[in-house]
This record gives C-alpha cells, sequence and structure tokens, in this order.
C-alpha cells in the first residue's frame, strides 16, 4: 500500500466515525448554487466558501475554465439538481498562466512522440481576468444555460485567501 493510501484510508476511517446525519443529505444541492474552480491544490472552496457537505456543486478543473465537461456538470447542476447560481472562480499565481497552447503541445509531442496534444485546446490563461470574463460569458451565453440562472466571475487571492470580484452576478 502507498504511503498515500493508508495515510487517505486512515483519514477516511476517522471521518465515516462521525459521519453520523450525513447520511440523510438529499441528493440536491441545499444551498442551490455551483462553483466553477481550478484543481489547484491551495484552493479548498469548502473552506474559503463555507461549504458543508450537501450544501454546493463545486466543479473543479484546471484553471477552472468553463470547458465543454464542466458545462456538461453545471447543466447537471441546474437541470438535473437544482442550482439557480454559479460562482466562476480563477486565481492568482495559477499553473495555467505559465505555458501557451503551442508550448504544452509541442512539449508533449517530445515526451510521447505523437501530434495529440495539437488536438486539445488547453484553455490557458494568458490574462487572468479576460479568463473569468470569458467564461461567465461562455456560461451566460450557452444555449443549454438557463437565462435566468446568475453567474458571476471572481479571482481568489492564493496569497491573502480573498475572493475578488471581476464579473458581477
Ligand atoms: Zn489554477
Amino acid at each position: 500500500m502507498s504511503e498515500n493510501l493508508s495515510s487517505i484510508l486512515d483519514a477516511n476511517s476517522k471521518y465515516a466515525d462521525s459521519f453520523g446525519e450525513k447520511a440523510d443529505l438529499a441528493m440536491p444541492p441545499s444551498r442551490k448554487f455551483a462553483i466553477l474552480t481550478c484543481m489547484d491544490a491551495r484552493l479548498d472552496p469548502a473552506k474559503f466558501a463555507g461549504l458543508s457537505e450537501g450544501d454546493a456543486h463545486v466543479v473543479r478543473n484546471a484553471g477552472g475554465r468553463a470547458s465543454d465537461d464542466a458545462i456538461r456538470s453545471l447543466v447537471i447542476s441546474s437541470e438535473v439538481l437544482g442550482t439557480r447560481e454559479w460562482f466562476v472562480i480563477h486565481h492568482s499565481n495559477c499553473g495555467m498562466e505559465t505555458f501557451t497552447n503551442e508550448k504544452i503541445s509541442g512539449d508533449l509531442k517530445s515526451t510521447f512522440d505523437t501530434k495529440e496534444g495539437y488536438f486539445i485546446n488547453w484553455l490557458t490563461i494568458p490574462d487572468r481576468e479576460e479568463s473569468v470574463r470569458e467564461d461567465v460569458s461562455r456560461l451566460r451565453n450557452h444555449p443549454l444555460v438557463s437565462r435566468d440562472i446568475r453567474i458571476s466571475g471572481y479571482i481568489f487571492d492564493v496569497k491573502t485567501g480573498k475572493l475578488i470580484e471581476v464579473v458581477k452576478g
């Protein structure tokens, strides 16, 4: 067993010991909102946004971008599970600011000897605020997104833990 796995299982066993009433939580998020954010290890949405189990959906990917797959999850979140407000949260010092599509596709070609990387839009972030505006706008204008869902955009500052508004909901 890897060291990671054994520490995960230890922590999980303690968590399950006090799981209690969480067994009765409903599937739809009780606070009817979803957060789309980056997978960055420094961001913990439960902590920075004060979430408990059952409260909200959190969709994460590299950059917190409104990719087709993030949209898939958000559409399920609203149309099947009833969320009515979404928050797009990118952050300072994001790994997605450190390379371009061309660069990563070239690097992957060297590593794996395939051009597959060139077929992927890596959704890199050349301009932090612009990426938030782009994603909020893509979601607001998407044909599968109901016009009455309130959508706003923020940047989480990894130096202060604060959320900074970029697009008002
Ligand atoms: Zn990031």
